[in-house]
């Protein structure tokens, strides 16, 4: 099949969160699989092109906005840098900032690179059997195609896929954005949708041939109020054509073996190499280099899906347990304020680094004993897998692709510690188990064992993802 993967932010040249990461690894194991992929994303001025082999492809081409027959000239780049072509879109206006998220104009911008993206497969003549669009950003294509696109010869036999990354963001706008984004028709407003608005991550739902979301658990929660976030009605409606897929991570990408950001690289057979990465660790984060002290270790965006409550809340009695937590993350900046102050509240228990840097992430998933989760709610979570190939034994809270990917040790074939509800009380009383566990060294390595064994690669998903598409071609040319 021929896959155009439209998304927000890809490693290696530009990575957020998780979305990332899947967006590297899934097209790459399609094409291993023997699809025609190639992935498109916006040209941010913060990447770095010749690092990447950034290359013009053609002329600018012009990119109709708004309803007046307005055009403005977009160029296009082209990098072979992971092994699928990747585009970038470039337009200054909209693209030459230092974030990738973040300003009040985030629809406009993402409209537009949506609009650049039909004009461009137009424009090079390359019609996708499977167009594949990742969250609110690229909802406006799904809305734009079954409107405009089905009047257009060339645009009509597209099918298409919505993947659901995160219910928490969903780009909601004034409907101006419609005459903004060229789309002369009425649309019918959603029954999720308030009067005069529309809702970008419903708009992808409601018109895409298939959707699914990054695991099988998350499919499920979206349908109730807890974890709907107000979509649930829609999704309910759409529940025949919705799906959960679990994400995989690279196991070229995040190999302990072979990790360069590692002091010392290992496998299951030589864990006790781990120690020298945890030294090396507990050194980047001031924290005395203790090696039989158990280190608890946070990756992630600093926000409050992923249980910074509690973490806070518990923070006393956490630390009361003699432990040391290393925390590395960028987030909400009371989150960050309040991190900030551990370090001297618990003087050589506590490291913290706020920041987004990949090298020390590395060291920690090969060098801490437990990396902590505990999110409120997560639709899969990449952290947690590339803890236990690297032989952290992840600790975390009983939801979403959580559930679907870590199994509690007291079951036979454990990997981590799991709790529930989302409260301080099962929260401490995981890392009480885990403390258990870490005083019997022999269990601790059997464990440390079964979760690296686990199989988290994405081949089993791309295949999933191919009979995805399948199924969606086949609801779309009938
Ligand atoms: P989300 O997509 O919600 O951010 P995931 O667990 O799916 O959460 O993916 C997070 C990814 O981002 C992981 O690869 C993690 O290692 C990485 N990451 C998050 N925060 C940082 C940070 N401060 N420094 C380096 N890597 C980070």
């Amino acid at each position: 099949m021929r896959i155009l993967y439209v998304v927000a932010e890809a490693v290696p040249f530009v990575k957020v969160g998780g979305l990332a990461d899947v967006a590297y690894g899934l097209p790459r194991a399609l094409r291993a699989r023997g699809h025609e992929v190639r992935v498109i994303l916006p040209r941010y001025r913060t990447i770095n092109g010749s690092a990447h082999g950034l290359r013009p492809l053609r002329a600018p081409f012009p990119v109709p906005i708004g309803l007046a027959g307005e055009t403005r000239p977009v160029e296009v780049e082209v990098s072979e840098a992971t092994g699928v072509p990747t585009y970038f879109v470039w337009d200054e206006h909209w693209f030459g900032r230092d974030q990738v998220y973040g300003y009040p104009d985030d629809p406009q911008r993402f409209i537009f690179f949506c609009r650049a993206v039909l004009a461009f497969l137009r424009h090079m003549d390359w019609r996708p059997d499977i167009l594949h669009g990742n969250d609110w950003h690229t909802g406006f294509l799904f809305l734009w195609l079954a409107t405009a696109g089905r009047r257009d010869r060339f645009y009509r036999p597209i099918a298409t896929v919505f993947t659901i990354h995160n219910m928490a963001y969903q780009g909601i706008t004034g409907d101006a954005l419609l005459a903004f984004g060229g789309i002369h028709d009425h649309v019918e407003r959603l029954e999720v949708e308030p009067p005069g608005h529309i809702n970008w991550l419903a708009r992808g739902i409601a018109h895409a041939d298939a959707v699914n979301t990054v695991s099988p658990r998350y499919a499920q929660e979206i349908l109730t109020p807890e974890f709907g976030f107000g979509l649930e009605p829609l999704l309910r409606r759409r529940a025949d054509r919705l799906f959960g897929i679990l994400n995989g991570i690279d196991p070229e990408a995040w190999d302990p073996r072979t990790d360069p950001a590692l002091v010392a690289r290992f496998d299951a057979e030589t864990l006790e190499r781990r120690a020298e990465n945890k030294r090396a660790a507990q050194e980047a984060f001031a924290l005395p280099a203790r090696t039989e002290i158990p280190l608890f270790a946070f990756i992630g965006r600093l926000i409050e899906q992923k249980g910074l409550d509690l973490l806070l809340q518990t923070a006393d009695a956490l630390f009361a347990r003699g432990i040391q937590v290393a925390v590395l993350g960028t987030g909400m900046p009371e989150y960050e304020a309040a991190l900030a102050g551990w370090p001297a509240r618990f003087p050589g228990q506590a490291g913290v680094r706020l920041a987004f840097d990949e090298g020390l992430s590395r060291l920690l998933y090969g060098g801490a004993d437990v990396f902590l989760m505990p999110s409120k709610f997560e639709p899969c979570g990449l952290g947690q897998m590339i803890a236990m190939r690297y032989g952290a034994l992840p600790l975390v809270h009983a939801v979403g692709g959580l559930i679907d990917t870590v199994q509690d040790v007291a079951e036979e074939d454990g990997v981590g510690f799991v709790f529930s509800p989302f409260s301080p009380d099962a929260f401490l009383a995981a890392v009480d188990r885990a403390l258990a566990l870490y005083r019997d060294p022999p269990a601790w390595r059997a464990a440390q064992h079964r979760a690296m064994a686990r199989d988290f690669s994405w081949a089993a998903s791309a295949q999933a993802y191919e009979r995805f598409y399948q199924q969606a071609a086949a609801w779309h040319n009938p």
